[in-house]
């Protein structure tokens, strides 16, 4: 897990107090083969760009199924009990943010489950038997779990290349965030339903933008940029080259399956 202190360090310069939670994303660092698989797709992604061919893509607009599972403590909002509303306004903030880049979301299912232990250690010893139980649909759907709470994170995800159709760990594969961070929840700073925008994110294949090894320079950090730690209102965009990474990792990983 990494956790970056640059943008704590850059709202103290700015004179805002930091809240007390900072963004933490429980995504484990890209293995190797995924390191190395995304250096073949850099190389094709630019010779893609070179004659301005996006034959890689698979369509206009990519249509991705999500099945909704709520996963509270009690039936109350302060278990994590969401509305089919909340719901919605979350599907909303992942079509808005996604829209520019060719990728929609449609609701295709919601699930209600009161369990305490899945509700609040989903990151962690309660992943598999919530997972196992409550996944649903293909490899190319996602599952997004709204969970009352991780402790210190805010959400987590599965790569494309971890737990494909076949493998015995098929049902680890899917998005798990915090209930909070639904638009208009209860975690100040990160509820404008972009935790699920940045989890997608990797679900998609991206990593942070701080991964991947990015040595020596100090640079500025991108804090607008959805792969990025930082609030909710400074998330603004995907770059040119995530979006053909994104699309790289659907035709080979997820599309049709
Ligand atoms: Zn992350």
């Amino acid at each position: 897990m990494q956790f970056k202190a640059i943008v704590l360090g850059a709202l103290a310069a700015t004179g805002v107090i930091a809240e007390d939670i900072v963004r933490a994303c429980g995504t484990h660092d890209p293995t190797d083969a995924h390191i190395e698989q995304s250096k073949q797709f850099a190389t094709e992604e630019a010779a893609l760009a070179l004659t301005g061919n996006e034959s890689f893509r698979v369509a206009a607009t990519t249509t991705v199924k999500v099945y909704v599972h709520v996963v509270a403590s009690s039936q109350s909002k302060s278990g994590g009990y969401l509305s089919t509303s909340d719901v919605s306004g979350q599907i909303s903030a992942m079509n808005k943010a996604y829209a520019p880049y060719g990728y929609q979301f449609t609701l295709a299912g919601t699930d209600f489950t009161v369990n305490s232990n899945w509700a609040t250690n989903a990151y962690g010893s309660a992943e598999e038997p919530m997972k196992k139980a409550l996944r649903k649909g293909n490899y190319a759907d996602l599952n997004l779990y709204l969970v009352k709470d991780m402790g210190s994170i805010l959400g987590f995800a599965t790569f494309p290349d971890e737990s494909g159709p076949g493998q015995s760990n098929f049902h680890l594969d899917g998005v798990v965030v915090a209930s909070g961070t639904v638009p208009g929840g209860s975690l100040t700073n990160f509820n404008l339903g972009l935790t699920s925008v940045h989890e997608a994110g990797h679900w998609f294949g991206l990593y942070h933008t701080f991964q991947g090894g990015c040595s020596g320079q100090g640079g500025v950090d991108p804090i607008h940029n959805y792969m990025d730690y930082t609030y909710d209102t400074c998330y603004e965009e995907f770059t040119a080259g995530q979006n053909a990474r994104i699309n790289s990792y659907w035709k080979n990983y997820r599309a049709g399956k």
